[in-house]
């Protein structure tokens, strides 16, 4: 009797000690998996705002120096990363890492390179690991014309893919916004669709790179933040839309508006009237398609007002 109580016990604090040791083996790898691993030389910090990233998503760097940066150059993914400062007495630097919502999942270097004032040679590397997205599918009918165009109609809208793209492609050197950035749409918190993969009428077309506010025709839609407007006229697919240059490779859009109320060259404050709710270009009902890009990746337009919302 005695014998077996004491093996019981011995049984028990073996598999105590297993379930520790199972416990502590198995943490390790998701330790390492939840911790970006960055190397920075001394004095210089970077911070993450999330240790794992998703496609669609926005993530904010932040580089501290003890000695102040004469200049500072990042590089992710094969892109430059656009860097700010922020105003207050130590260098701070921030800069967003857009996520394309197709960015294969995966780990991508994050490297940078700055100079101190005294002409010294800093760096740091990170590793940025992206996951895939859960995004979900629907199927919608339109009009047959958006999902067969005719061929002009076809090389219209390669024709404005291909312009949008340049517009993307470009990178104002200077921060044109000021603040945090706001939902174009009053009283409103949040829209939905971000990242759905659509079958049109049968056909699978291309990811939702926007966030769809379902509002009624002529509500007032209005600037994220500050900025100048590069585009305003009728698209094929967007109908109405505005594109906003904030600078540093941002941009906002805005689609499917009944009328406009800027045009391009216009530079706007946060908040300005630029149109109104419609349904013009391929759409279901009246609603707002609210698109952000950074640095060409098509990103959660939600996430900026979350990142750099309002202080
Ligand atoms: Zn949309």
């Amino acid at each position: 009797m005695r014998i077996e109580i004491y093996l019981r016990r011995a049984a028990a604090r073996f598999f105590r000690k297993i379930a520790g040791v199972c416990a502590l083996f198995l943490a390790l790898p998701l330790l390492a998996l939840a911790a970006p691993a960055i190397q920075c030389a001394p004095g210089v910090e970077l911070r993450l705002s999330a240790p794992l990233s998703t496609q669609g998503s926005l993530l904010l760097v932040e580089v501290r120096s003890a000695k102040p940066l004469a200049e500072l150059q990042g590089e992710w993914g094969g892109r430059a990363v656009s860097f700010w400062r922020e105003d207050g007495p130590r260098d701070l630097r921030r800069a967003l890492l857009g996520v394309d919502l197709e960015k294969p999942a995966g780990a991508y270097a994050l490297t940078l390179t700055a100079q101190t004032q005294r002409g010294a040679a800093v760096s740091c590397r990170a590793l940025v690991r992206v996951r895939a997205g859960r995004f979900a599918t629907e199927r919608l009918t339109v009009q047959k014309q958006f999902v067969e165009p005719s061929p002009e109609e076809l090389q219209r809208a390669q024709e404005e893919r291909q312009r949008l793209r340049e517009i993307f492609d470009q990178v104002t050197p200077e921060r044109l916004w000021r603040g945090g950035f706001r939902v174009p749409l009053d009283g409103v918190a949040t829209g939905g669709n971000f990242g759905r993969r659509r079958i049109l009428n049968g056909h699978p077309g291309s990811p939702h790179s926007g966030v769809d506010f379902p509002a009624a025709a002529g509500t007032p839609v209005h600037a994220a933040q500050r900025g100048r407007v590069v585009l305003a006229e009728p698209l094929f697919f967007s109908g109405n839309t505005v594109v906003v240059d904030h600078g540093l490779g941002i941009y906002t859009f805005y689609g499917h508006l009944e009328s406009l109320a800027v045009k391009a060259g216009d530079v706007v404050e946060a908040g300005a009237l630029l149109g109104q709710v419609g349904a013009t270009g391929r759409v279901t009902g009246p609603h707002l398609h609210w698109g952000l890009t950074v640095s060409r990746a098509r990103v959660d337009a939600l996430q900026i007002v979350k990142l750099l919302g309002k202080k």
